[in-house]
């Protein structure tokens, strides 16, 4: 039995086998043949090309199962390694630059993925999917078999793995999953938040773990204690069970609290709405009594797939949820891609400092045609419900200026098809740079509503990475430079009249509600497992403590200061 510690990320306690996930990227290193070897190394690489060939006509072959998608890409994908001047291409790179064949691949894909990318049009989107998944087969047959199929999993399991990406995480079989371990991982990672979403077990940052133990190896996983024990005893094994059941019970305590109004004791109403990331999410904010949903990380529909959603794909999508939601305010964030949510399609690959670089809005404007049909798609299901769009990473007035002409342009190609659609879209700003909240006076002039996003709010104010676990210690959102921010924001919102919200994790931690109420914030959105927890809080508040706290915390000189201030406050 090994019992090892690491970052509790997200509650309750799993136990089961285990599956180990490698890396997602193929790493291929930068290698050369000897001269003698280089007609081998063609051989190999025609092999391997004549296999990728077999697969696909075999999957040709199970077309009726396969999804539409995946159908049309393996059609095109038989096209490409068909064409001589791909594999020709190839084979020059290996010949003549002595390259191995892994490599060639490589880099002769990567070089023609660049080449589309920088086109800005659908079409050639989809080419790069193309591309993408002929690589991966053909890495597949030249470095034995290593591919890694996450979504195929057949049983409950405990997913180990040495670090996870969203794009990994979010095509796991959600009713498989029974807890995450990894041995990389911070709590404001992307796959910490969807394992509080979909209310799994995880503790990351774990020495080793996925060394330790093994396919198949019994573990357990506490996320409340940030333990996972591999091979557990007998003995501990019942005492987890015993502890399981409690846990389970306070599941059934929190459905109690679904009825009851947000507000704290003194009367004030505080609006929780929920994070999603799929359309599935949906029941799951009305099952746990949600105002709405304040953030929808629409990139979640695209990562992880071979191809980029249509304008009427995108639509129904959107379309499901705001009907889901029954009136009640939808509010989808244009798909943030880029630094961890890395997506080949629209992402640059090695980016000296991708949190720095082109991600979020930013790839929205290089990707403009891809951007105007996410937001035709939404204008034409506006019409179904509720809805406004909101944009990450806002820098400042003149990015939502830009953003605002392309709406407008993609308002004009919706009215020509002549299709009905919601004219009035609300637009909204995420507040996750220090830029954005002090430029907040001209912001608002431009806005119509406003985010704060604390997960990378903190990070960039306190210049820390977020998925960093050596510097994971000096995360705090409750730092006071982060606080001064968010009461700064809260109060030009506040004053001219526009609803502003947090939706960063930090608002579905109970000890940091107080701490926001004081700072004058009265929306949040949380993923929706942790809402009952929240808004139990909520209702033991009184408003005036809430102000006093925070006058107190920012005039603190250190996060360990109002965590000291914070902890005494929930101790009374
Ligand atoms: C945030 O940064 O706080 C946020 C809500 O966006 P994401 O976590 O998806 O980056
Ligand atoms: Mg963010």
């Amino acid at each position: 039995m090994e019992t090892l510690s690491g970052q509790k990320v997200s509650s309750g306690i799993a136990m089961g086998q285990a599956i180990i996930l490698t890396s997602e990227e193929i790493k291929v290193q930068e290698a050369y043949v000897d001269e003698s070897k280089i007609e081998l190394e063609v051989k190999r690489f025609r092999r391997a090309l004549v296999k990728s060939e077999k697969d696909i006509k075999k999957l040709i072959g199970e077309q009726d199962q396969v999804h539409v998608d995946v159908g049309r890409i393996i059609a095109t994908s038989l096209d490409f390694l068909a064409d001589d001047m791909l594999s020709g291409a190839i084979e020059g790179a290996i010949r003549e630059q002595r390259y191995t064949a892994a490599y060639a691949v490589c880099e002769t894909i990567s070089t023609l993925t660049e080449q589309f990318k920088a086109i800005d049009n659908p079409a050639f989107s989809s080419k790069v999917a193309d591309m993408i998944d002929i690589e991966h087969r053909l890495l597949n047959h030249l470095m034995g078999g290593r591919l890694n199929r996450v979504q195929k999993l057949t049983a409950k399991t405990i997913v180990i793995a040495d670090d996870l990406t969203p794009s990994q995480a979010v095509t796991l079989d959600r009713d498989k999953v029974l807890a995450f371990a990894t041995e990389k991982g911070s709590w404001a990672s992307h796959t910490a938040i969807l394992a509080r979403a979909l209310g799994i077990p995880a503790v990351v940052a774990v020495p080793h773990v996925a060394h330790l133990a093994s396919i198949g190896s019994q573990v357990i996983v506490d996320g409340d204690a940030g333990v996972v024990i591999v091979d557990p005893s007998e003995e501990t094994r019942k005492r987890y069970l015993e502890k399981r059941k409690r846990s389970r019970r306070s599941t059934v305590a929190d459905s109690n609290i679904r009825r009851q109004p947000s507000i704290t004791r003194d009367g004030e109403e505080i609006r929780i709405y929920c994070n999603i990331e799929t359309k599935e999410d949906v029941p799951r904010v009305k099952k746990y009594g949600g105002t709405g949903v304040g953030l929808f990380r629409t990139e979640f529909l695209f990562l992880g797939r071979q191809t980029t959603l249509s304008e009427d794909e995108q639509y129904e999508v959107y379309r499901e949820a705001l009907e889901g939601m029954e009136g009640k305010m939808v509010t989808i964030r244009s798909m943030d891609v880029g630094a961890d949510k890395f997506d080949r399609r629209f992402n640059a690959r090695n980016e000296p400092n991708p949190f720095l670089g082109e991600r979020s809005i930013r790839v929205s404007f290089r990707h403009t045609e891809s951007f105007k049909t996410q937001m035709r798609a939404i204008m034409r299901a506006g019409i179904h419900g509720k809805v406004r769009v909101m944009f990450p990473l806002i820098m400042d007035s003149g990015d939502m200026i830009r953003a605002r002409a392309l709406i407008a342009e993609a308002r004009a190609e919706v009215e020509e098809t002549g299709v009905p659609f919601e004219r009035d879209l609300r637009v909204g700003a995420m507040i996750e740079l220090p830029s954005a909240a002090l430029n907040m006076e001209a912001l608002v002039q431009h806005t119509d509503f406003f985010s704060i996003g604390t997960n990378d709010l903190t990070q960039y104010t306190l210049g820390v990475d977020r998925l960093n676990h050596r510097v994971s210690n000096l995360y705090a959102p409750h730092h006071p430079a982060v606080l001064q921010l968010i009461k700064h924001v809260i109060k030009v919102a506040r004053r001219h009249g526009k609803y502003c919200s947090v939706c960063g994790e930090m608002a579905g931690e109970p000890i940091y509600i107080p701490l926001l109420l004081g700072l004058g914030v009265r929306n949040i959105s949380v993923a929706p497992p942790s809402l009952p927890k929240v808004k139990r809080m909520v209702r033991s508040l009184y408003l005036s403590h809430c102000h006093h706290l925070a006058d107190a915390a920012l005039r603190a000189s250190s996060a360990d200061e109002v965590m000291t201030l914070l902890e005494q406050g929930s101790s009374k």
